[in-house]
């Protein structure tokens, strides 16, 4: 698992000092929450955190040594005692079921077998379903010593309120936008981080990862078919299959980016902020035939169909009807 690499981000020093202090005073809670927007970092901190705790050798700051047997199986991905719990790839739903849930619940009940700590990562942690929640509340409610479970997620709203009370949580915000930038600077190819900060909301890990070839090029044709939905691309639901197959959650943000663009446009024609800053004009040519009203509403409904996604509807009826009724909105 490469990506278990020590790495800290730049932003991340006040979360990070103030950890290491807890755990250099023996105060670590028995879980963490880690909050905030997709794309700041969190995976990365968890991570990094995560060796802190397993590595017997880490120093003040919480670097671990990289050499001794921790530092090496955390590595090589087969830490006995690291645990990283996601949505199983066959499942459908998403979810992240009890099965999972119960599997680290009895590990976390043993002691460790590498004699240390045992450290457990659930993300995304609002995909735990009633079952897998119910269940980790329990543990949480009869916490083992020496098991540090994090949770992450971009939603804490949607978890239960009584496991987040019983979290110490962190809260990861977007980062300064200077220190965004610096930070993208000589890593992106495609697009200048400026653009790929818009339309990351600022958070720069999206803003990276948005830096692709192909995903910037179907960004750009995408968008020309919605804008000319209605005129040369006549058929919305032979559209909404051309887009099935593409990440939805995805598309659905740069929908909902589009639309809420073109509202600012109609407020102003030289907004101080867009998420498509590269395709002012083509909103912009867009914005002054639209109704404000009618905008707002079909912002609701692209709202609406993120939710749906998220809980597994159809993905190819979601998007033929949001493009039906944008076709009717035009
Ligand atoms: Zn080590």
């Amino acid at each position: 698992m490469d990506k278990a690499v020590y790495t800290r981000l730049p932003w991340q020093d006040e979360p990070w000092q103030r950890l290491q202090q807890a755990r250099q005073q023996g105060r670590l809670p028995h879980a963490l929450l880690f909050g905030g927007p997709r794309g700041v970092g969190k995976e990365a901190f968890a991570l990094a955190f995560a060796q802190t705790v397993l590595c017997p050798d880490s120093d003040g700051d919480g670097r671990p040594c990289g050499i001794c047997r921790h530092c090496h199986l955390l590595h090589s991905g087969s830490h006995p005692d690291f645990q990283w719990v996601v949505p199983e790839e066959e499942s459908k739903s998403g979810e992240i079921k009890i099965e999972a849930i119960r599997k680290l619940t009895a590990s976390a009940s043993l002691t460790a077998q590498s004699g240390g700590h045992k450290v457990v990562i659930i993300q995304p942690a609002h995909r735990m379903n009633t079952a897998a929640a119910n269940s980790l509340l329990k543990t949480l409610e009869e916490p083992t010593r020496d098991t540090l479970i994090i949770l992450l997620t971009d939603q804490p709203a949607r978890l239960l309120p009584t496991i987040r009370s019983r979290c110490q949580q962190v809260l990861f915000q977007i980062p300064p936008h200077q220190d965004s930038l610096t930070w993208l600077g000589g890593k992106i190819k495609h697009a200048d981080g400026e653009t790929l900060l818009s339309l990351a909301s600022g958070a720069p890990l999206l803003a990276l990862k948005l830096d692709d070839a192909d995903l910037l090029a179907a960004r750009q044709r995408m968008l020309g078919q919605f804008l000319s939905l209605g005129k040369q691309q006549k058929d919305p639901v032979a559209l909404a299959q051309a887009w099935t197959g593409f990440d939805g959650r995805l598309l659905l943000e740069w929908l909902a980016g589009w639309v809420i663009d073109l509202l600012r446009l109609k407020t102003a024609p030289q907004p101080p902020q867009l998420f498509n800053r590269d395709q002012t004009q083509a909103l912009h040519s867009l914005a002054d035939k639209l109704n404000s009203g009618a905008l707002h509403r079909y912002l609701g409904s692209v709202y609406e169909a993120r939710a749906l996604i998220d809980s597994n509807l159809n993905p190819q009826l979601v998007l033929e009807k949001l493009l039906i009724e944008w076709r009717a909105c035009r």
